[in-house]
């Protein structure tokens, strides 16, 4: 898909309104608008890559950075004690919609294992 379709570099851009609880040089991130928790936050680097399947050496950095600020945001949300989920979805088994990577922040409630 290129980038101009991509529903995320849309609200990087703000060309879809959306309210961003964090925005640095690297990453932006919102609240997912069907949530599957009481918190569920997305983590996007600003930078379009498609899936987890595109990183590259030279992405590591980004990569980790998008787990620092989700770690952030959870404790943010007074999350860490308790405890959440960060995860990606790759491809269509791992249930991937929106083609431009995204950390998934989620908590609030207890998950169960194995993921469904
Ligand atoms: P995926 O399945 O690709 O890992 O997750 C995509 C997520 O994006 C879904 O949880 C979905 O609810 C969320 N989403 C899709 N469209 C929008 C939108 O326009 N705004 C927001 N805030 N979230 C969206
Ligand atoms: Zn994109």
């Amino acid at each position: 898909m290129a980038e101009t379709d991509c529903l995320f570099c849309k609200i990087r851009d703000g060309a879809i309104p959306t309210t961003k609880i964090h925005e640095d040089a690297l990453s932006f991130a919102f609240r997912d608008i069907k949530p599957q928790a009481p918190t569920h936050i997305l983590v996007c680097p600003k930078q379009h890559i498609a899936t987890l399947n595109d990183l590259r050496p030279e992405h590591e950095a980004l990569a980790g950075h998008l787990l620092a600020i989700g770690a952030k945001l959870a404790r943010d949300e007074g999350l860490a004690e308790r405890g959440w989920r960060a995860l990606f979805n790759v491809n269509r088994d791992g249930g991937q919609l929106v083609f431009h990577i995204h950390l998934h922040v989620l908590g609030g409630r207890p998950f169960g294992w194995p993921p469904g």
